[in-house]
Formats: structure tokens, sequence, C-alpha cells
């Protein structure tokens, strides 16, 4: 017969034993571990939450989390909720969510077919869009207007919009705080949207999406990806205005997404 364990061995076999439970991230279990399942534990010990706010184990832990697992649960890649154009520029309202308020005639949303497969994302309004509420339609938008029918689509079957909804004063490149502000909108609709692709239209544009600083001249022409939507960065069009030689570089961007939407 062998021999029952000495104190030291169980006080061994206690400490691998809640080391493992630890592994496995409980952290509450400890006043009455026997009694409870390790998962049903489990579920009730947010991992993230701080010691400090850890409270004991409730009872009935099993209950809890039964119900907890019955909750229909959001995908965890939906970051945004989906809505409709017209909520979210419900949402947006009279927005004075940044100083840009204090200078616009009009908000510009956004404007185009709400299902559509092509979304342009420019910077912000300007003197003609600010006038008239509506996203490139001054000496850029026409050009943008012409590189649009170029690939093989009319207008008003893709959708136009900026990262910020109102006017700069004086065209200045719209400020970081203005971008976190408006943002979410932008972000708002293209989840609504779900394009095939997105063209982001220069160094804003671009850089709010991405994330990332690299200039616009080296993102250019390469795919990149927004939320899972293909993104092709390349030069505004008014950038095109003063620099036409890059219009063949421009062209050989765009051509990349007619070639993926099958319009070549
Ligand atoms: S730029 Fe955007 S966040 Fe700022 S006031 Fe206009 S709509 Fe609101």
């Amino acid at each position: 017969m062998a021999n029952p364990p000495s104190p030291r061995e169980l006080a061994d076999e206690l400490r691998r034993h809640l080391s493992w439970h630890e592994s496995e991230g409980t952290t509450q279990a400890w006043r009455d571990a026997k009694a409870q399942a390790p998962v049903a534990v489990k579920a009730q010990v947010p991992a993230a939450a701080p010691a400090a706010q850890r409270t004991p184990v409730q009872a009935p832990v099993a209950k809890a989390a039964a119900a907890a697992a019955a909750r229909p649960q959001a995908p965890e890649s939906a970051e945004v909720p989906v809505r409709t154009l017209d909520e979210i520029r419900l949402e947006l309202g009279d927005c004075k969510r940044c100083k840009l308020c204090q200078g616009r005639t009009q908000i510009v949303f956004g404007a185009g077919n709400p299902k559509a497969s092509l979304v342009f994302v420019g910077e912000g309004p300007g003197a003609d869009e600010d006038a008239q509420g509506i996203p490139f339609v001054g000496k850029a938008g026409q050009l943008l207007t012409k590189m649009i029918e170029a690939m093989k689509f009319r207008r008003d079957e893709v959708y136009i919009c900026n990262v910020v909804k109102c006017r700069p004063p004086g065209n200045r490149n719209p400020e970081p705080e203005e971008i976190a502000a408006c943002e979410p909108f932008l972000k708002a609709q293209l989840a609504s949207l779900k394009p095939q692709v997105i063209v982001g239209l220069g160094k804003f544009a671009v850089q709010t999406l991405l994330r990332e600083e690299t200039a616009i001249s080296r993102l250019r022409g390469q795919w990149r990806e927004y939320q899972g939507i293909p993104l092709m960065p390349t030069f505004h069009p008014a950038y095109l205005l003063r620099t036409p030689e890059d219009k063949k570089l421009v062209w050989a961007d765009l051509q990349l997404v007619m070639k993926r939407l099958g319009k070549l």
C-alpha cells in the first residue's frame, strides 16, 4: 500500500492545480474551485478586467454563463454598426462636433448609389462643394467625373464622399482633431455601402483610411485593404490639375481597379 502524500507533496500538487487554472484564464475560482465547472467560471471572468475590479464568484455561475451563451452575439469583426446612409446622415444632423462647422455653408455628406460597387473617398469639400452640398463638383470634381466615365461607369453608379464633411477655411488641410471628429461617419458610410473597391484620392484620404503616414507617391498603385475591402490609393484630381503629367500614373491605378471590377 502506497504511503499517504506528505504535506509538502500536497502543497506542490495544489500549486500545480492552481497554476493550471491560471494558465486557462481562471482567476476567481479560488474561493470554491470544487463547486464550479472551469468553463462556467471562465465565462464569468472577463479576461481584460483589471484585478482591482474583479469580484468573487457569484452563485449561480453556471446559470449566468448559460444565459450569457444564449444571448445573440455580434460578430467580432463588426466594429461599426451597419446603418443605412439616411440613418447615418440623420445622426450627423446639424453637426458641430468640430470647428469646421463655423465656416461651412452646408454639410457635404456624400452622393451617389447606396449600392455602389465602387466608392471614391477624397479629403474634404472645396468652395463649389460647400456652395452646392455635393462632393467633387468643382474643377477637380469635373476631372473626377471624366476619370469615372473613362472607367466605364456613370457618375451616379458610384458613390463619392470625403473624410471631412465641412469645408476647411481657405481650403487648408483638415487638422487631426477635425479628421478624428468626422471619421466615424466616413467609417459608417463605408460599412453601409460595402463596396467591392474603394479608391482613396490623395494623401489625406489614404492616410486616414490606412492609418499610416507613408507618402501617397509610394502608396499609389498598390492594393491595400480597408476593413476587408480592397483599397486603391491614387493621386487627388486637384493634384492632377496642377501636375497633368501624372495623369498616366492615375490611369494605370484606375485600370487595376477596372480589372478587379470586370471592366477590362
Ligand atoms: S467636419 Fe464633420 S465633424 Fe466637423 S462639423 Fe463638419 S460634419 Fe461635424
